[in-house]
């Protein structure tokens, strides 16, 4: 999405539009299991408004966002809410008193008469994203004996997995 600077208004204007998340599928590759994927565009709603020769963006993004949980490997479908306050100054002016509070705002810098929020808007999405991908806090994951995801059955090996070294020296002593 790209905007002309000399086009934003002091009057804020509302923008709806939906921002592409395909070349986010390609990014979140990790090794060979892709931690997250977005099966359609985010959409993306925003006032923009300038003061002076800032820039403010100021909305909110959402969209399915479709999670590879790593502990049981199960896919999981959540929603991306993420709110974003962005200000854009110019390359040229630098500021040294510009004080930035909370991780809500964040300050990037515009370079001639074209705005492209894509770019920016993409990094909004990532930064959203948990660290580790969950299909909740409390998933119990696989057991390391038989493969079975342990948040929709108990298998044999949990149920006797306190004693099974009593096991195996049980068996010893009747082979013995
Ligand atoms: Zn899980
Ligand atoms: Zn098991």
């Amino acid at each position: 999405m790209k905007l002309n600077a000399h086009e934003i208004e002091e009057a804020a204007k509302e923008l709806v539009y939906e921002e592409s998340t395909d070349s986010l599928n390609g990014l979140l590759l990790h090794g060979q299991v892709c931690d997250f994927e977005f099966p359609a565009a985010a959409e993306v709603r925003l006032d923009y408004y300038r003061a002076g020769q800032e820039l403010f963006f100021q909305g909110h993004i959402a969209g399915d966002v479709v999670g590879h949980c790593a502990r049981c490997l199960e896919e999981y479908t959540f929603d991306l809410g993420k709110d974003f306050f962005l200000v854009l100054v110019p390359k040229s002016e630098l500021p040294a008193d510009v004080e930035l509070s909370g991780d809500e705002l964040d300050l990037s810098f515009y370079d001639g008469d074209q705005i492209d929020l894509s770019p920016l808007i993409r990094e909004q999405i990532i930064l959203a994203l948990p660290t580790r991908p969950l299909c909740r806090d409390d998933c119990k994951g696989l057991c390391p004996t038989c493969g079975a995801n342990l948040n929709t059955q108990a298998c044999a090996c949990t149920a006797s997995s306190g004693d099974s070294r009593l096991a195996v020296l049980r068996n010893l002593k009747v082979g013995s």
